[in-house]
């Protein structure tokens, strides 16, 4: 059996990112660019005012207070098309072009009245480049702003805006399908009769997949017979990623792996040391990442957030695949009744200078009652059979752990 480690690095060794579409920025939040993006022009393109006041010449302002002659006035948007002379000074107001000669403003609370109309005082003396922002001090035409592989945060697509990209290029996103499998199983809608179960997995993993910014088909629930699941598997198999849950075990009925091979597909591993989630199948077709997960609700979301997720990472281009890891306190002790990296839901959070961790209370990998509270999962190692409480810990933090 190979370890969890192992079965990242296989994964990852055999999921590459999409080729590059034009989106509008509007779209492109959350995604990763693709192209080297260079500015069109200086930024801020005109020595800018950063206050509603005075623009000044700072020699004559050296010492206060001092009476300059007003001049002109200058709002945003407009352009000065006249000069300052020794003396005087021009009202001036914030994001706007300072004029020839000023180089420096000083702000409108910081002056005063003058004798009449025409004059102001300055309250406080003015040093050159006081509350400005030089022309090109951010940014210079042609300069690259950002480069390609970046993730496209809402400052990035600030920066773009900007610099008057309206359109970039972008790794395009995997397309994925879900299908679920069981005899059991009914829709989420219908109420279960004797011996049925809601087919939960679909939708969680089609959630997974859209907090994560991808599509995600659903394509029904296959029945435990291997014609029926043999044609619903082709049908997933024109998706980039197909995910399939369930069947994937010793069960008499568990017929994922069989219909993977008679489909031709390359098994690449088909049991890893993790709990829960041992029987994981991993398999290529044409190249396309076909995942075979576990029924059980729980097992399934964890292989997912633990292999499957950093694999659509890197498909989408993300410059990090990795998941996020922390050292955390236990609150409670655990233990590991498995001999697999066992990765148990709990809930983590940060208090005075350190991450916290406490297991949450489960029925086992069934449970999707107390799964539904978990923000992390506790990574205790193979080889652990107790971590005692009080003991630093790695935790995974999922993707949304800052809003939870
Ligand atoms: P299996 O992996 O098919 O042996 O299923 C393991 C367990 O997970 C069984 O208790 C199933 O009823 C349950 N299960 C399988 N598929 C789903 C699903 N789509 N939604 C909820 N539970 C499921
Ligand atoms: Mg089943």
């Amino acid at each position: 059996m190979i370890t969890v480690r192992e079965a990242i690095d296989i994964v990852l060794n055999h999921t590459n990112r999409k080729a590059p579409e034009k989106v509008a920025i509007a779209d492109a939040v959350g995604r990763v660019l693709a192209e080297d993006v260079i500015s069109d022009m200086d930024m801020p393109p005109f020595h800018r005012s950063m206050m509603d006041g005075y623009a000044v010449r700072s020699e004559d302002v050296a010492s206060a207070p001092a009476a300059l002659r007003v001049v002109g006035f200058i709002p945003a948007g407009s352009f000065p098309g006249f000069s300052l002379s020794a003396g005087e000074t021009a009202k001036i107001m914030t994001g706007a072009p300072l004029p020839e000669g000023a180089d420096a403003v000083r702000e409108v609370e910081k002056t005063g009245p003058g004798r009449d109309d025409t004059e102001v005082r300055i309250l406080e003396a003015v040093r050159a480049g006081q509350n400005v922002v030089p022309a090109a001090s951010e940014v210079s035409r042609g300069d690259v702003v950002l480069t390609s592989g970046t993730y496209l945060s809402p400052a990035a697509i600030s920066i773009l805006a900007a610099t008057g990209h309206t359109h970039i290029k972008i790794y395009s996103a995997p397309r994925v399908a879900v299908l679920a499998t069981g005899d059991e199983l009914v829709e989420p809608s219908v109420v279960p009769m004797q011996g049925q179960i809601r087919n939960s997995n679909s939708s969680s993993l089609q959630a997974h997949c859209r907090a994560l910014g991808l599509e995600c088909d659903l394509l029904g629930i296959a029945k435990d017979d291997k014609m029926a699941l043999k044609q619903r598997i082709q049908r997933g198999l024109s998706y980039d990623v197909l995910l399939i849950t369930g069947g994937v075990s010793m069960g008499d009925l568990d017929f994922v792996d069989d219909v993977f091979r008679e489909l031709g597909l390359r098994i690449l591993f088909q049991k890893v040391a993790i709990k829960p989630g041992k029987p994981t199948v991993f398999a290529l077709h044409e190249n396309r990442p076909v995942f075979g997960l576990p029924g059980n609700p729980v097992s399934g979301a964890t292989v997912f957030e633990v292999i499957v997720r950093p694999a659509l990472r890197k498909m989408m281009g993300y410059p990090t695949w990795q998941n996020q890891i922390v050292r955390a306190r236990l609150t409670s002790m655990f233990r590991n009744k498995s001999n697999r990296e066992n990765y148990h839901p709990s809930v983590t959070w940060y208090e005075e200078g350190r991450f916290f961790c406490r297991p949450l209370d489960t029925r086992g990998s069934g449970d999707v009652a107390s799964y539904a509270h978990c923000n992390s999962y506790l990574i205790c190692p193979q080889d652990q059979k107790e971590v005692g409480k009080g003991t630093e810990i790695d935790v995974l933090l999922r993707d949304d752990y800052y809003m939870t």
